[in-house]
């Protein structure tokens, strides 16, 4: 990892690269914006380069302080994240955590060092608790032995409670000697103002889809056409893109477009036995399906309109012959229609009823011009 494998933020990392170059290093910075845009790479990469005994603007990567930097397990960085009630929430630390709970944290840990932009979510983690704050500043007013930085990360530090709060606040009001605080949030209005105003505030956009693109080609391998879908599915969320990895997109899309061919030939079981094996499942995997159909009805709008930027470019044939044969049709009204549908799941609409009610009024719409 170096600055050059962080996606796109070009301006919160010249920010951060001059602070280091400067040496002007605030006591506590702030990283906000929308999620999973990188912001914990960001304070990582910061971290690194800090701890790096090369003391350049650009961290060496080979250097026993970057290894263990990189690795996550240098003592002189600390990543604070939620974690279940309870938990450290007595002073004892790592050894009073329930088992499975450590694991998990451990697990947890090791992806994130493979990959920065991984999101922390251990299951029924909802707080950073007081206990954890009590351990930055035991931890930070600890003189080490072996001089030098000492960063800590509060991940999604929106988290913390009101307690874990006030007790950072007295922190940052008299913030030890050597120490840096990076927050990260995505919903800083849930910060205190009080400490929002002693960190140095650093905006990070959400990613471009090309960006995103680019980022899961270069950093995942993954191939072009996988990689395009999921950019357009993430939302600028590269977090997101990396959870999509996991899931069967292409097998998705092929469902959503024989639903559509179903549709259009007013085949009902043929419907639904395209959508009956998710239908028992997760709401997510609904969700996916209805933006993949969202996504592919738009390519066939703009083919329709004669435009050239498809994203299933995989899918011209069969996009060419379906623009063929709705010729007709006003396939802008069967994006709302889709995006009605996925309003609908998430006002948790129960999901046969929001279906059968999708089938209807798709077949009206591809079906209407034709007949006439
Ligand atoms: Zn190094």
């Amino acid at each position: 990892m170096s600055w050059n494998d962080i996606i796109g933020q070009s301006r919160a990392k010249k920010y951060l690269q001059r602070a280091v170059s400067e040496q002007r290093i605030a006591h506590a910075y702030l990283l906000w914006g929308p999620h999973g845009v990188g912001k914990d790479a960001l304070a990582i990469e910061f971290a690194r380069t800090l701890l790096c005994q090369t003391h350049n603007a650009e961290s060496c990567g080979v250097c026993p302080e970057c290894r263990k930097a990189t690795m996550l397990q240098h003592p002189n960085l600390k990543i604070i994240f939620a974690l279940p009630a309870g938990e450290k929430d007595t002073s004892g630390g790592e050894e009073k955590m329930k088992t499975d709970v450590q694991s998990e944290v451990r697990e947890q840990m090791e992806r994130k060092a493979l990959n920065n932009y991984f999101h922390f979510s251990i299951p029924r983690a909802s707080v950073i608790n007081i206990g954890s704050v009590r351990e930055i500043r035991r931890e930070s007013s600890m003189t080490a032995f072996d001089a030098g930085k000492k960063i800590f990360i509060i991940s999604d530090a929106e988290l913390m409670n009101e307690a874990s709060q006030n007790a950072l606040l007295k922190i940052l009001e008299e913030p030890p000697a050597d120490t840096i605080f990076f927050l990260t949030t995505s919903r800083k209005e849930l910060l205190r103002p009080t400490i929002l105003s002693r960190c140095q505030s650093i905006r990070c956009d959400a990613l471009l889809d090309d960006e995103i693109e680019t980022g899961l080609k270069e950093r995942e391998h993954i191939e072009s056409k996988q990689a395009r879908l999921i950019a357009q599915l993430a939302n600028g969320d590269y977090s997101r893109a990396l959870d999509l990895l996991g899931e069967d997109l292409i097998h998705l899309r092929e469902s959503a477009v024989n639903f559509l061919r179903a549709v259009a030939v007013g085949k009902p079981v043929q419907i639904f036995e395209e959508i009956d094996f998710f239908l028992d499942s997760d709401r997510k995997v609904s969700e996916q399906f209805l933006q993949i159909m969202l996504l592919w009805l738009r390519d066939a709008m703009l083919m329709q309109e004669g435009k050239e930027r498809v994203i299933n470019v995989d899918q011209s044939e069969s996009l060419v012959k379906f623009v063929e044969r709705y010729k007709g049709a006003e396939l802008s009204a069967t994006l709302a229609v889709v995006e009605h549908a996925l309003d609908l799941l998430r006002k948790n609409v129960y999901l046969q009823l929001i279906f059968v009610s999708l089938a209807i009024q798709l077949q009206r719409i591809l079906l209407h011009e034709k007949n006439s």
